[in-house]
């Protein structure tokens, strides 16, 4: 904040020579332009210079009205009332007003313009003032706002480019996440790849290129030709037309960091070959590190979420999750006049089992028999563990005969698996029953439960390790 505003404004009035002023607006910390009696820049400030990237030696002597057409956003529109306010000034009034300038980087920085007529003893203005307050606070508060307004890593992702396009003007951004298996950088995010799909599966290793070197030393890399970059290190492997996307724009990257630890990269790009000023960098500091935080709390939610829905024991979908999962696949197949069935499983003899080897074996049998049914479905089939030594898989788009056809399969694997201690089970081996439903014989989710039950219960009565279908 300005707050000798009016001990200067005063001292200027009393007719002292603005020069031996210039040391002390030079340091002030909000940007001050001086326009002659012609309305022609005379001094600009030090801070003017960082707001705005442009110093006297590129102003100096130009009009109001080539200055404001220049920095000012939507200088057209608004010329005339900057105009009136202008002469209010010269006429001796002080005016105030807020607008948006463009930085010669290409970013839009929020200012409050304030416009204080210089006069001397006979009252007769000689000068204006224009004192230009960095409005970045207001800006930094939306920039974290809308970064953390997510919980889901995708939303974090897209709002930092929202935040990096449209609130600092850069062409684009990325964001690698660590990888702390292949302690390498995972690209996540780049919005020069139309989608998600397209973005390349970089893995970068520590150290190397700018995103792995950024990640060892936790400090800022500038790239001044991203193109340069991303042929010289292996970043190559984006395919040599990708490289185009990249060519004459320069970058910096941040190391993102929470409470001490490193959870990625974040790069900042510019449209053209440049510098970043020192603003912008401070910016890019700042907004590093809400990405960070926004990345910490989506993952650890993430984490959060999957406990609430996975069994600890065996890693499988548990029963919450089942029902809610069998509602909606349901309703799909309706929708699509599609199929769906629904398999539970029941392990024979389970008790005795456990009797005999132990309830810790017990749980082995229960890990080793879910990977079991896991490498026996396809992938986008939902298995779940039910509850105790009883399992269930919901098989959408599946018709009944498909479904028996993979439960006979799971059946004869397990009586093929050589389970623990199986030869001390009542046939020798461990054995699984299995019951069939399907929809639109089924036609709620718990008729799909209650028959496929029945089915169950059914292969149980017949002497278990058998596959029944609800007819
Ligand atoms: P059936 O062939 O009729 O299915 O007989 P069963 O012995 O498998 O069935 P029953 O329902 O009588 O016994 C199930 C057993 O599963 C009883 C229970 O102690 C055991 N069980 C349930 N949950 C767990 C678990 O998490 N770990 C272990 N080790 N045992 C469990
Ligand atoms: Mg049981
Ligand atoms: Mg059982």
């Amino acid at each position: 904040m300005f707050t000798t505003d009016t001990a200067l404004q005063k001292q200027i009035l009393s007719g002292l020579d603005i020069s031996c002023l210039e040391s002390v607006l030079e340091n002030m910390p909000n940007g001050i332009m001086l326009l002659d009696e012609a309305g022609k820049v005379s001094f600009l400030n030090r801070e003017f210079s960082e707001l705005t990237g442009y110093s006297l030696a590129d102003l100096g002597g130009l009009s109001h009205y080539d200055v404001v057409r220049l920095i000012v956003a939507d200088a057209e529109g608004a010329y005339e009332e900057i105009k009136a306010s202008l002469n209010l000034t010269l006429e001796g009034r002080t005016t105030s007003a807020k607008r948006k300038l463009h930085h010669r980087n290409g970013y839009e920085v929020p200012v409050e313009i304030t416009g204080y007529p210089v006069r001397d003893s006979s009252l007769r203005t000689r000068a204006v003032m224009l004192i230009w307050k960095d409005l970045h606070a207001d800006l930094l508060l939306k920039i974290t706002s809308t970064i953390n307004s997510s919980l889901q890593l995708s939303d974090v992702l897209k709002n930092t480019t929202t935040v990096v396009v449209n609130y600092l003007g850069l062409g684009s951004n990325a964001v690698f996440l660590l990888d702390r298996k292949m302690n390498g950088l995972r690209l996540i995010s780049c919005n020069l790849y139309e989608s998600e799909e397209d973005l390349p599966k970089l893995l970068i290793p520590m150290g190397q290129g700018a995103p792995g070197q950024i990640a060892q030393t936790r400090q800022p890399v500038y790239v001044a030709n991203l193109g340069d970059e991303a042929l010289t290190n292996d970043i190559a492997m984006v395919g040599s037309s990708a490289i185009d996307k990249f060519k004459n724009k320069s970058s910096i990257g941040y190391p993102l960091v929470f409470r001490d630890e490193l959870l990625g990269v974040i790069a900042f790009d510019a449209e053209t070959v440049r510098e970043f000023s020192r603003k912008e960098k401070r910016l890019f500091e700042t907004i590093a590190s809400q990405v960070a935080l926004a990345i910490y709390n989506a993952q650890l939610y993430a984490r959060i979420e999957h406990l609430a829905i996975t069994d600890g024991l065996t890693g499988l979908y548990n029963q919450r999750y089942f029902r809610d999962r069998l509602a909606e696949e349901l309703d799909r197949s309706k929708r699509n006049q599609g199929f769906i069935s629904l398999m539970m499983l029941d392990i024979d003899y389970f008790k005795n089992y456990n009797d005999v080897q132990g309830h810790l074996q017990g749980d082995q049998l229960l890990v080793d028999f879910a990977s079991i049914i896991k490498s026996n479905v396809r992938k986008y089939d939902i298995v779940c563990r039910y509850g105790g030594e009883e399992f269930a898989v919901i098989l959408p788009d599946c018709t009944q005969d498909e479904a028996a056809y993979t439960a006979e399969r799971i059946r004869s694997a397990c009586e093929d698996h050589e389970f623990f201690g199986r030869e001390q089970q009542p046939a020798g081996r461990v054995t699984v029953s299995i019951g069939v439903s399907f929809y639109p014989k089924a036609s709620t989710g718990q008729d799909l439960i209650l028959f496929a039950d029945r089915a169950l219960y059914k292969a149980k009565h017949r002497k278990r390790n058998k596959v029944e279908c609800y007819v």
